[in-house]
């Protein structure tokens, strides 16, 4: 089966090939770790979950490496604002962070490197870039300079101007481009602070862009096969990434592949603080299981952007029932040819979800090797981590739906049936319905289930 995937670099679909067919290698751009993940940050770490997984299935190693960015301004403002260390701040983000996507069903990444457990390899970059006139002191900066390069913007394709707005590079005197971008910057008193490259005799820290650079050879080598990230990142911190590791090893390529996610929306619209629809991972499980998150969002491919509605979740939830009834204790790790199919095909996982519609018919209908598939393909996929009975039972206890509210409104719809007011008994069979409840209603009395 040939894996096919949509390069950034090229706008268009490639056959993958890698490197080294023995082991493949991958970077993804991970968290700032200064707060709660959003459920739109949840969406990469699915993504390339789900890819990795695949990738593990093809070939006989992947290296999966996933940063943590935990030097940055923000995460100084919010340790400053709760008064309390940094390494505090980043170290309990992080912990939340790998609990909230553990709890979507995504597995570690093979290294999970810290940006300040990297100082030297930036340092080390830093200093060939300035030795080989990519780079240059100002002011006890070091920027890259950005004219230095022939083919920098190979992968935004951006115009010049459009670039120079788009990054909004501070116009600082010292700097000999207005595009050129920090590469390191004096910290001030109290901010975090390393010895500096270049000859500097003042602390400093290392900008965004170089971190990535750094962790990426660290782990990976000078070039490798994939690099990923949000669609946002394109601009300026991949074109950056690209422009520092490739000018420090005199290289063609940083990675062969460039893979973007589309933006997540919530109810259509962009999801932000002042518009009160800001989401964490961690609020959105209290509600609902880690794995209705998990196939919500891989219903979309990866690449469109995708609209987080409740109704969707109900949704997903719905047919996550229905396939755990259907799929029961199959075992196994088997899939269908279409499945994998639809996955090589640059991950088209909304084309798999499909496929496995069929499937769960055919199952439905008898078919021992579909129910085997069924059950293969979606713990490919990072799901069915629970048994089915273990699944039904959480769905009874924890499905949105107070018992004992149930029960008031059960008694309610008696009364009102009692007193002929069917206008209200409907009304209340409908509420419950809203809730997921469906009611029977016998010769003893009303019993009620969760609807599948
Ligand atoms: P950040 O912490 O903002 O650097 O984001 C971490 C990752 O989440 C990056 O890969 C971003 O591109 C991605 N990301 C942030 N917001 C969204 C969103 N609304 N939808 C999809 N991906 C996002
Ligand atoms: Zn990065």
């Amino acid at each position: 089966m040939p894996l096919v995937i949509h390069n950034t670099l090229t706008r268009g679909k490639e056959e993958f090939i890698p490197v080294d067919p023995d082991h493949v290698r991958m970077y993804v751009c991970g968290p700032t770790v200064y707060d709660r993940a959003h459920i739109g940050n949840a969406r990469p770490v699915i993504v390339f979950d789900v890819l990795c997984r695949l990738l593990r299935r093809l070939y006989p190693k992947v290296t999966y490496v996933r940063n943590i960015t935990d030097v940055d301004d923000k995460i100084n403002a919010r340790a400053a604002e709760r008064g309390v260390p940094i390494r505090n701040l980043t170290e309990e983000t992080y912990q939340n962070f790998k609990a909230d996507v553990a709890a979507l069903g995504c597995l570690p990444p093979t290294v999970e490197p810290r940006a300040t457990e990297h100082i030297e390899q930036m340092k080390v970059l830093i200093e060939r870039l300035v030795a080989s006139g990519h780079a240059y002191v100002a002011e006890d900066n070091v920027l890259f300079n950005v004219p230095s390069m022939a083919d920098y913007g190979r992968l935004s394709k951006r115009p010049m101007d459009e670039m120079i707005a788009g990054a909004r590079v501070e116009v600082a005197p010292y700097k000999k481009d207005a595009q050129d971008f920090i590469l390191w910057k004096p910290s001030k008193p109290g901010e975090p602070g390393w010895p500096s490259p270049a000859g500097i005799k003042t602390p400093g820290r290392p900008g965004w862009h170089i971190e990535c650079s750094a962790m990426a050879w660290q782990h990976l080598g000078e070039t490798f096969d994939i690099h990923g990230g949000g669609i946002d990142l394109v601009f300026p911190h991949h074109e950056n990434e690209i422009a520092q590791s490739r000018c420090a090893f005199s290289t063609s390529v940083m990675a062969n592949y460039w893979m973007h996610n589309g933006f997540l929306q919530v109810e259509g619209e962009k999801m932000s603080k002042s518009l009160g629809n800001f989401v964490t991972i961690h609020e959105l499980l209290v509600d609902w299981p880690g794995e209705v998150l998990r196939f919500n969002m891989l219903r979309t491919h990866y690449r469109q952007p995708i609209d987080w509605t409740v109704k969707g979740l109900e949704e997903s939830w719905k047919t996550l029932d229905d396939w755990y009834w259907v799929v029961g204790d199959a075992p196994g790790e088997a899939l269908s040819g279409q499945v994998l199919d639809a996955l090589g095909d640059d991950l088209n996982t909304h084309q798999v979800i499909t496929v496995l519609h069929g499937l769960r018919n055919r199952a439905q209908a008898g078919d021992e090797k579909a129910r085997i598939e069924l059950a293969g393909s979606l713990r490919l996929l990072g799901f069915l981590s629970e048994s089915a009975a273990q699944w039904a039972a959480r769905r009874q206890s924890d499905a949105n739906v107070d018992a004992a509210l149930v029960q008031a409104l059960i008694d309610a719809r008696a009364a009102a049936r009692k007193a002929k007011d069917f206008k209200e008994s409907d009304r209340i069979r409908d509420e419950l319905a809203g809730m997921g409840v469906v009611l029977k209603d016998s010769k003893d009395g009303t019993t009620w289930e969760i609807a599948r």
